[in-house]
């Protein structure tokens, strides 16, 4: 089933790729496109239906508001310009799970075109061209049974799911995205992932790869060094998590490179992406676009946003994840790999929250990236599910700095908040955690460490301040934790001393 396929770096040596990503967005508007039927994931097969979602002969689509609202949105994040009036179109093919048997989607009058974003790999920004952001509806879904793999070859018979049938998409383009040599890969894993930040800052999509409501399209082709005419591309199909497009256009690159180098020739098609097999093989011949009979939608009035909701959308748009990012690690004062951790450990905002609660950014990332990681990865959730909310950490750290519990009472404290004891200081009261100041009760402990371990404390009068350590540790263990270290060495020197 593997094709022939050129090292990387031999593949890299002899061509450069050029990239083309397409990505479909399903917005999260609660209704469809073009009529009133519910967008929710997951119910009953055909239950969320009507005429003008199934084609019937008939009926009349409407525009929906919203999904306008957000092509908009989108359109101004990715630094696009907004068509004064543009119109949707008919995309004509043979669509097994789409009645109409054309897709309602624009042509020639996108809403949004000429963008342009920037992503950063390694450290070097890649700036990438928008082409275009337009309005579609998604089609059905198809269920293929009887077949051992769940795909059409093998099946009895196929089933149909309109549920899905009209759901508002976004379909952004890039125009073609030339000179990132062997980072190609990257980059698009990059822009992907740049998307899916900045679609959820917008809050207009859930962006779910895994559910589909983000989905991309990798475009690659390979020029001969030294040249500039395009290669003939393909289109990789169901690369739907981050790592798949960086992994399958690194195939990709290696695979037309040993099909060139043959002296063959690329063949214009779409391909699918085997995730567990980590390789490409060929869908269809891909149609031009003249094969669609694209026309003007005639159900369908033109939409003309007027340039005022423009100007008001443009100022609804939030601060970029990027942007952001940078602007948060600055004001914390992290380093790139401290950073790094944060981002990585998804907790940018439960650490922003615990900040604004009142805790240092220092003691917020140690909390949430040691001690709360840690009971998250036990017990199997995600950070931000853990039952603790910023504030109480902020409080926890507070206990801390008040002197009132120390680290180690703090994890005792942290146990009770998680467990629905109430809030930190609440807990503190129920346990009895506090840290015992009493000055008296702390010297009987010392004394008592003291009497009980006389070599250890003959070394310490002798200078060796070392062994002090164990005598520590007996007075900690004696008070059950609850007694500040510093104040028992401070204690304990003196009295040796
Ligand atoms: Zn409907
Ligand atoms: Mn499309």
């Amino acid at each position: 089933m593997t094709a022939e396929i050129l090292d990387y770096d031999e593949a890299l040596a002899a061509f450069d790729p050029v990239l083309g990503l397409e990505v479909h967005v399903e917005l999260n508007t609660r209704s469809k496109m073009f009529c009133g039927c519910s967008t929710e994931f997951g119910a009953e097969p055909n239950t969320q239906t009507c005429p003008v979602c199934l084609g019937l002969p008939g009926s009349l689509p409407v525009v929906n508001a919203k999904a306008v609202e957000s092509a908009i949105r989108i359109g101004l994040a990715l630094g696009c310009e907004i068509a004064p009036w543009c119109r949707f179109a008919r995309k004509n093919y043979f669509y097994p799970d789409m009645t109409k048997d054309f897709q309602t989607s624009q042509y020639d009058e996108p809403i949004a075109y000429n963008g342009s974003v920037t992503v950063e790999v390694d450290g070097e920004p890649y700036e990438i061209a928008i082409e275009r952001a337009h309005m579609e509806e998604d089609a059905g879904k198809l269920l293929h049974v009887g077949g051992a793999t769940g795909r059409i070859h093998g099946a009895e018979y196929s089933l149909l799911d309109y549920n899905r049938a009209g759901v508002p998409l976004i379909e952004i383009v890039t125009k073609p995205i030339r000179g990132t040599g062997a980072k190609a890969p990257e980059v698009a894993r990059a822009y992907v992932s740049f998307l899916r930040d900045m679609l959820r800052s917008l809050g207009v999509s859930d962006v779910r790869m895994e559910q589909g409501s983000l989905r991309c399209d990798a475009n690659l082709s390979l020029m001969p060094k030294g040249t500039v005419e395009l290669g003939t591309r393909t289109e990789t199909k169901n690369v739907n998590s981050l790592r798949s497009v960086a992994d399958a256009l690194r195939y990709e690159i290696r695979r037309q490179a040993a099909v060139l180098s043959a002296g063959g020739r690329v063949i214009q098609e779409t391909r699918h992406w085997h995730e567990d097999g980590g390789y490409t093989s060929p869908g269809r011949n891909k149609e031009q676009a003249e094969d669609y009979r694209y026309f003007p939608e005639p159900d369908l009035v033109p939409i003309a946003p007027s340039r005022e909701w423009v100007e008001e959308l443009r100022s609804t748009l939030p601060e970029m994840p990027a942007v952001r990012a940078k602007r948060l690690q600055s004001e914390w004062g992290f380093t790139d790999r401290e950073f790094g951790d944060v981002v990585a450990g998804s907790a940018i905002e439960l650490i922003e929250a615990t900040v604004a609660a009142g805790a240092t950014p220092a003691s917020a990332r140690k909390w949430w990236l040691t001690e709360l990681a840690r009971r998250a990865n036990e017990a199997d959730v995600e950070l931000s599910e853990l039952a603790i909310t910023p504030a109480q950490v902020a409080e926890v750290q507070r206990l801390v700095e008040a002197g009132t519990v120390n680290d180690q009472l703090a994890r005792q404290v942290i146990d009770g908040v998680l467990a629905g004891e109430g809030e930190p200081d609440e807990v503190v009261r129920a346990r009895g955690l506090a840290v015992v100041s009493d000055t008296g009760a702390l010297e009987a402990a010392v004394d008592k460490a003291i009497a009980a371990d006389p070599d250890a404390a003959q070394k310490v009068r002798d200078g060796k301040v070392q062994a002090a350590g164990a005598l520590i540790g007996a007075v900690m263990r004696d008070m059950r934790g609850q007694a500040d270290a510093a104040a028992v060495r401070a204690l304990l020197l003196q009295r040796l001393s």
